[in-house]
């Protein structure tokens, strides 16, 4: 793919600004998936930084087939450019026990016995009350050999600040609870997964869905206990159905067009003050303008955007 021509610009901490995209290969590109694409190649094309596109197929049993080609081919025909080869996190499965093995030998994890059935039963709130977690065995009552991999959380709270969303805090050990990063069936989760990832591919900024914002405290946990640096990250407002449904596979969203009225549709969501589509001559021409003017202050800074679609 394509490099941008003008040099690299730092970002505060003097690195080379490196964002991604990362869709999940479980069903065609739709209009949601096109804002946080959209939303984190313009902020980073328009920092001169470079822009990755990372395949999120850890889970196979998710992967729906032929979709990761078509994800691809509609970016490419939306006029995206990524640098460097597109990664894929199926083929970094060693990586992802590496960091495993890291977190074991600091005694942070722990085998996990407990069926989803059993953790209704013992807590009110849905929060895994750490019934399995080495102090408490006596309680430990799972028989199978097949056990997930859990890790503590911390007592106190963690907080990040937000591009757009501002200040966010969560009390990992209220709200979250001790979260797997191994499952049973031996898949390493999206949690521990992306932080390794986001290491590996050397990513600065972080643009993706508000509805993924309540991970970020979890990553930049995984992060810290991993000796691995905190990206700086961006939420955008996630769209949604007039029925208040998320633009997915569940609520039938239709594929993307690839054209530029849905470019122009996407960048106004965006809050970008960009022109009509009849003022371009091209995708080229398009995506031009907008690195010109992008601004990530003018996302609006909301939960949901409904879109008629
Ligand atoms: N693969 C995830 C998804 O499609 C996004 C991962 C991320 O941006 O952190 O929902």
């Amino acid at each position: 793919m394509k490099k941008p021509n003008s040099q690299p610009k730092n970002n505060t901490a003097g690195q080379t600004y490196r964002g991604r995209f990362a869709p999940s290969p479980s069903g065609e590109l739709h209009f949601g998936s096109l804002l946080a694409a959209m939303a984190s190649y313009a902020d980073a094309r328009a920092h001169n930084g470079q822009w990755l596109l990372r395949i999120d197929d850890i889970d196979q049993a998710r992967v729906v087939p032929d979709s990761a080609e078509h994800i691809i081919r509609t970016l490419e025909q939306l006029g995206f450019e990524w640098d460097e080869s597109i990664y894929y996190q199926s083929r970094h499965i060693r990586d992802y026990r590496q960091a495993l093995n890291t977190l074991n030998e600091k005694k942070l994890t722990y085998p996990c016995f407990c069926s989803r059935k059993q953790i209704k039963t013992r807590s009110s709130n849905g929060i895994y009350p750490g019934t399995c977690r080495p102090d408490n065995q006596a309680e430990q009552t799972g028989t199978d050999k097949e056990c997930a991999i859990r890790i503590r959380v911390p007592g106190h709270p963690l907080n990040f600040m937000d591009q757009i969303q501002g200040d966010y805090t969560q009390q990992l050990a209220q709200e979250v609870g001790d979260f797997i990063i191994y499952r049973r069936d031996k898949v390493f989760t999206y949690q521990l997964s992306i932080v390794v990832d986001e290491y590996l591919s050397n990513i600065t900024h972080i643009i993706r869905g508000r509805d993924l914002i309540d991970s970020t405290p979890r990553q930049i946990y995984l992060q810290q206990q991993l000796g691995y640096p905190t990206p700086i990250y961006a939420h955008i407002p996630l769209a949604v159905t007039p029925q208040q449904l998320k633009l997915s596979k569940l609520s039938r969203a239709r594929k993307v067009r690839c054209d530029l009225p849905t470019l122009v549709q996407a960048a106004r969501f965006l809050g970008q003050d960009i022109a009509p589509d009849n003022h371009y001559q091209s995708l080229q021409d398009f995506w031009q303008h907008l690195f010109d003017i992008w601004q990530l202050k003018r996302v609006p800074k909301m939960e949901k955007i409904e879109i008629m679609y």
